[in-house]
């Protein structure tokens, strides 16, 4: 197995917090049994998600996701061979708006989150993961 990470942001159309948890339920049943893990980024104004796992469980999910009309204008950052996971216990670490996050975001954008503004997939990643640090675990 390829160990790879793939990570992508795009805007949401209409969407509840029903539709949040929707999202997540599938993707914590459909990752565990395809062995992906990552994190799924969501303000309100945009999704940011980091996929882990095999190349090709990645590039399945991947394809699902693109069709998926519950967002649009999906961008990728990366999809590229890593030596480890980031996210290694969560089959989907949910990321949420919030003033921790906001503090957190803060420290890497002045303006405010912008995705586009980050154009390497490291950095995203490593951004990811110090929201991750600052939101309790749900
Ligand atoms: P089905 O559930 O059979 O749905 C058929 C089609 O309708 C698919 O194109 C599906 O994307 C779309 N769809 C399903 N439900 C809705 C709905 N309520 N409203 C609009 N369209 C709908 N899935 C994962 O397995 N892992 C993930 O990590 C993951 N992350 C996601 C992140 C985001 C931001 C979004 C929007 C979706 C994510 N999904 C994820 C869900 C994924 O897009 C699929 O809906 C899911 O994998 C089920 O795929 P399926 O082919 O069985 O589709």
């Amino acid at each position: 197995m390829y160990l790879s990470r793939l990570i992508y942001f795009s805007h949401p159309t209409s969407l509840g917090d029903a539709d949040i948890d929707t999202i997540l339920s599938v993707s914590y049943a459909n990752n565990t049994l395809r062995g992906i893990t990552g994190a799924l980024f969501f303000n309100g104004s945009w999704f940011v998600q980091v996929l882990e796992g095999g190349r090709s469980p990645i590039s399945d999910v991947y394809a699902r996701i693109l069709r998926d009309s519950r967002h649009e204008a999906v961008r990728l950052i990366q999809f590229a061979p890593i030596p480890e996971r980031s996210f290694p216990d969560w089959a989907m670490r949910y990321i949420g708006g919030g003033p921790a996050v906001d503090r957190a975001i803060r420290r890497f954008m002045v303006d405010g989150f912008d995705p586009t503004a980050i154009s390497d997939g490291d950095a995203m990643n490593r951004l990811l993961l110090a929201l991750s640090d600052a939101t309790p675990a749900v």
